[in-house]
């Protein structure tokens, strides 16, 4: 009788998740394009009660998160008791998947899509299924098809990374309405503030009892390190995620920065303006160069090289002038890479190394 330790049945099939490259060896001073972080940092309003929580640290936090799901809740127009919080938006994925899906269940996302929801639901023991898109989109009537009695989940992310793109509210309603009855959409809005005028799909969770939206703290808000996100459902599969919450999953630090940047909309008009303006200028730059993209709604373009060898020989041509960029072959695109929108001084290094590095060849 000597059974060996070992882990639940997919756990050891799950691939690591590699972060967006920070240091090149030999380089100072690089300039982080790889991870989609905001390149004004927070607002100083999350800074200042960032340095005020550490007076009450010896505290334990509050578990429900009452004060900052009102604060979510009054800025978005939502009901607070039907938010969640979670140590970044990959929290709320990961209990999605704990909660609802088991062997013998199946996962849906998309050919490009977030890597996390493939993590998600193996350590799950669920069954991921991967769907092709359209042209790097979404594609409603593949996700349909590849739906049945054992689909669970389906996750997409709207505006898509490392895509960029979008697909329109009545095409993720149309989504939402042909899935089986069983099945909850997961909508993805960790982008959702960069799109003007979009709820991230809010009003659709409210119309309906099987979608749930998912939001993070870590991208438009610039507090991808303090690891706050949300999310916003049914009450009946909120009260399903708070059962498996961990009580004390946020700091009072978590909660309180947050809650002060979400207060901030000043902010946020701000950063995602100067995003637009950008964003903008560099996909026009380096299409004049050769290098299409398809026009990106989130805070990064997907730049196409014409193959795998281009993306990578000009990956390298940018990181020896400490440029870094994300490399996105785990997502089935090897010829792309995809730069986040940093400030005007990044966009210009980044457009004038890729301009260098045509002119090479
Ligand atoms: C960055 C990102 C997230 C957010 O992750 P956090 O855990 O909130 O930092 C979620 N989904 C997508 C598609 C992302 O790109």
């Amino acid at each position: 009788m000597t059974d060996p330790i070992r882990p639940q049945p997919g756990i050891l099939d799950i691939a690591l998740y590699e972060g967006g490259k920070a240091v090149v060896a030999g380089v100072a001073n690089v300039v982080k394009l790889s991870s989609n972080e905001n390149p004004a940092g927070p607002s100083d309003k999350a800074k200042e009660a960032f340095l005020r929580s550490v007076h009450q640290i010896h505290r334990y936090p509050s578990t429900d998160h009452a004060s900052l799901r009102h604060a979510i809740a009054e800025t978005h127009g939502l009901d607070a008791g039907r938010v969640i919080c979670g140590a970044g938006s990959d929290e709320i994925i990961h209990f999605l998947c704990q909660a609802y899906a088991g062997p013998k269940d199946e996962v849906v996302f998309t050919e490009h899509g977030f890597l996390m929801y493939r993590i998600s639901a193996m350590a799950a023991g669920a069954t991921p299924v991967e769907v092709a898109e359209r042209d790097r989109t979404t594609d409603v009537d593949a996700i349909l098809k590849a739906c049945n009695r054992r689909t669970k989940l389906v996750f997409i992310a709207n505006p898509n990374n490392p895509t960029g793109t979008m697909i329109s509210p009545s095409e993720v309603e149309r989504l939402a309405e042909g899935l089986p009855s069983q099945a909850i959409l997961v909508l993805d809005g960790a982008y959702a503030e960069f799109v003007e005028g979009y709820d991230g799909g809010a009003g659709l969770v409210e119309r309906r009892q099987n979608v749930v939206m998912t939001r993070s703290f870590s991208k438009i808000y610039g507090l991808g390190g303090l690891r706050v996100g949300w999310g916003y459902g049914p009450r009946s599969i909120i009260d399903v995620l708070n059962r498996i919450r961990g009580p004390f999953n946020l700091s009072s630090t978590q909660q309180e920065a947050a809650e002060a940047a979400v207060r901030d909309q000043d902010y946020v008009i701000r950063c995602r303006a100067e995003n637009a303006k950008m964003r903008q200028w560099l996909a026009l730059a380096l299409a004049e160069l050769g290098v299409p993209s398809d026009t990106s709604m989130g805070n990064f373009i997907l730049a196409r090289f014409a193959n795998p060898a281009e993306a990578e020989a000009c990956d390298a041509h940018l990181q020896a002038q400490g440029l870094l960029v994300r490399r996105v072959s785990g997502y089935k695109l090897p010829q792309c890479l995809r730069i986040t929108i940093g400030d005007e001084s990044s966009c210009r290094r980044v457009a004038h190394a890729i301009g260098q590095f045509k002119g090479m060849k």
